[in-house]
């Protein structure tokens, strides 16, 4: 979710300290408790049973090993800064994280990654394309930032063959109808090229987080592909209010209707039937690795909604074949 890793990422001494988490994440993926083979054996009774060749998983985290590190010694700390436990289940190496996830049947995701300032989209951009290229499942991801260079940086992208953007509001404290974004917007609908977005005020709200500036810039690109982070958290009902209006706009289920989620920021009941309503534009996301409960807790929350089997479907799996012509 990365609600204060703005706090995290923004100490530059990315080495100060993380010999120390090395150990832990050392320690952690030695354990038996990484990821059980019950729970393998659970994620793929839910989609075998679906009748799925697997999950789409849209809002999955991978990243510069040092920036992961950082994120995660953000999430340690918060329990107790705040009470609320924030320990990361699936802690271990790269290829450990990724095996993983071949195990639970996900067929395609993404590495969500995103700057906190200038100057350092381009640096994750680069890393990317490795990870792309040595992650065959992975949709090759890419981020974005106000800056001077943000067009042609975005166009280089695209011609390198991203296939969705992340873009991080809350974390880059920027507003995204910034006018130097809007090239970078305008590029990207018209390549048809989905964007998901933590636009929400949760957990934490920023100083542009909402459904304002987001109705700014889809008054500017109708056709922009947005994927709205975490259902637009804790503001529901505007976001989906968004997706009504505009046929582009799209919502990640990541850590939604979740019991960790429901504590802090319920989803209105009264708003299930426009949830029911707009099933071919829910998006399966998880948030993988960095979420405090296993993953298969994700797919039991979206199942216990109650929107029946066809939803399902289309959320977990149809719907991201679709949009990204998987
Ligand atoms: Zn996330």
């Amino acid at each position: 979710m990365g609600s204060g890793v703005a706090r995290a990422e923004g100490e530059d001494g990315a080495a100060a300290g993380s010999s120390q988490v090395g150990a832990d994440v050392r320690s952690a993926s030695d354990g038996a408790d990484f990821q059980s083979a019950q729970e393998g054996a659970e994620v793929r009774q839910f989609w075998e049973r679906l009748g799925l060749p697997g999950l789409v998983d849209v809002h999955t985290h991978f990243m510069p090993e040092r920036v992961l590190r950082k994120v995660w010694e953000y999430f340690d700390a918060v329990g107790p800064l705040t009470g609320l436990e924030w320990p990361i289940t699936y802690r271990g190496e790269e290829d450990e994280r990724t095996a993983v996830l071949r195990q639970f049947g996900v067929r395609a995701f993404t590495a969500m990654l995103y700057p906190h300032k200038p100057g350092m989209a381009e640096w994750l951009n680069g890393w990317a394309v490795d990870f792309a290229r040595r992650t065959p499942d992975c949709l090759h991801t890419a981020t974005l930032f106000p800056e001077p260079a943000v067009t042609s940086y975005v166009r280089r992208a695209v011609d390198d063959g991203a296939r969705v953007f992340k873009a991080h509001v809350q974390v880059g404290a920027y507003d995204p109808a910034d006018e130097l974004l809007d090239s970078a917007w305008g590029l990207l609908a018209e390549a048809g090229i989905p964007v998901v977005i933590h636009c929400g005020s949760g957990p934490a709200p920023g100083k542009h987080t909402g459904p304002e500036p987001i109705r700014r810039v889809l008054a500017r690109h109708s056709r922009l592909r947005l994927v709205v982070a975490h259902m637009g958290m804790p503001e529901y009902e505007d976001f989906l209010g968004l997706a009504e209006r505009y046929g582009e706009v799209r919502l990640d289920t990541t850590m939604a209707f979740t019991d960790f989620s429901e504590r802090f920021a319920p989803f209105p009941r009264r708003a299930l039937p426009r949830l029911d309503a707009l099933g071919d534009r829910i998006l399966l996301g998880s948030d993988f690795p960095n979420i405090p409960y296993a993953y298969v807790h994700q797919l039991h929350a979206l199942e216990r909604l109650g929107l029946g089997d066809d939803w399902l479907r289309a959320v977990c799996y149809g719907n991201g074949a679709r949009l990204f012509g998987l």
